[in-house]
C-alpha cells in the first residue's frame, strides 16, 4: 500500500469571475514522480502554486505530509522544495554565492560545491546565472529546490525549451533525486517525457482532471477502445535518429 504524501480534494481557484481550477482531487504517493499534464491554461501552475503555499485557494482541502494547508502552511513550507523565481538570482552573484544566500534564507548550512555536484555544475561554481546555457540554468534551478533537503520537490515545466541532450540529462537528474527518496511533482507538455519519467499522471484540461493513472494504464485503456495509431509505428523515431547521430553528450559546456 502506497503512502499518500499530498492529498488534494475539490480544489477550486477563481481569478475574479473566472474559475481556473474547477474542483480537482488527486493524491500523490510518497517517493513517486507524479506528472500534471495539460495544455496551456489548464491550471497546472495554479494548482502547484497553491500546494506550494504561494497562492491562495478559493476552496477545497490540501494536506501535505499530514499538514493541512489552512492551518499549517509553515510546516508545509519546511518540507517542500520550490523553484525560486529567476528574479531572485541577483545578477552580480555567482552560483556559489547564490546558494549561500538561499541557504541563509532557509537557515541551512549547505556546502555549495557539494550541491553543485549533484546537478553536475561544480565547474560553474564561479559563473553567474546569466552565463549558463538553458540546460545549466534548469539544473541550477533544480539545485535550488534541494537546498532545504525537502521531502517533495515541485518542478513546473523544467524541460521546456531544452535540446534533446539537455532534456535527457534532466530526466536522469530527476530520477536520481527520486532515487534518494524525494517525491517529485512535475508539469510538462511533452508526452514522451511523461511516459518515460512519471509513475502516475493526471491529465488536466480547462481546470478539471479528465484522466489519472499510470501512463501504461491510460495507454491500455485507449487501445481497449479500438484506437490504433494511423501509421504503423516504426521501431525508431526522428528523435532516436537525432540522438544516434549527435550523441547523448551535453553540448553546453
Ligand atoms: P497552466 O500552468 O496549466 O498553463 P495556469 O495555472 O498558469 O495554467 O493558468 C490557468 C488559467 O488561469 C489561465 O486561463 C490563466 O490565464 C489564468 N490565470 C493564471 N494566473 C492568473 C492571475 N494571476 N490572474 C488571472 N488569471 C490568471
Ligand atoms: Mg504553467
Amino acid at each position: 500500500m502506497q503512502k499518500t504524501i499530498i492529498s488534494v480534494k475539490n480544489l477550486v481557484k477563481k481569478y475574479g469571475d473566472f474559475e481556473a481550477v474547477k474542483g480537482i482531487s488527486f493524491d500523490v504517493y510518497e517517493g513517486e514522480i507524479f506528472g500534471l499534464l495539460g495544455p496551456n491554461g489548464a491550471g497546472k501552475s495554479t494548482t502547484l502554486e497553491i500546494i506550494e503555499t504561494l497562492r491562495e485557494k478559493t476552496s477545497g482541502e490540501v494536506v501535505v505530509d499530514g499538514f493541512n494547508l489552512d492551518t499549517a502552511p509553515n510546516d508545509i513550507k519546511k518540507l517542500i522544495g520550490v523553484q525560486l523565481q529567476t528574479s531572485g538570482y541577483y545578477p552580480g552573484l555567482n552560483l556559489t554565492e547564490l546558494i549561500q544566500l538561499f541557504s541563509g534564507l532557509y537557515n541551512r548550512d549547505i556546502d555549495p560545491l557539494k550541491l553543485l555536484d549533484t546537478v553536475n555544475l561544480r565547474d560553474k561554481a564561479k559563473s553567474k546565472y546569466k552565463e549558463l546555457s538553458g540546460g545549466q540554468k534548469q539544473r541550477f534551478s533544480i539545485a535550488t529546490t534541494l537546498i532545504n533537503e525537502p521531502k517533495i520537490i515541485f518542478l513546473d515545466e523544467p524541460t521546456t525549451g531544452l535540446d534533446p541532450q539537455a532534456r535527457r540529462n534532466l530526466w536522469d537528474l530527476i530520477r536520481e533525486i527520486r532515487a534518494k527518496g524525494t517525491t517529485v511533482i512535475i508539469t510538462t507538455h511533452y508526452m514522451d517525457e511523461a511516459e518515460i519519467l512519471c509513475d502516475r499522471v493526471a491529465i488536466v484540461d480547462a481546470g478539471k482532471i479528465i484522466a489519472s493513472n499510470t501512463p501504461d494504464h491510460l495507454i491500455d485503456d485507449l487501445v481497449a477502445t479500438g484506437f490504433e495509431r494511423p501509421k504503423e509505428v516504426k521501431k525508431a523515431n526522428l528523435e532516436d535518429v537525432f540522438i544516434h547521430l549527435t550523441g547523448k553528450a551535453l553540448r553546453e559546456e
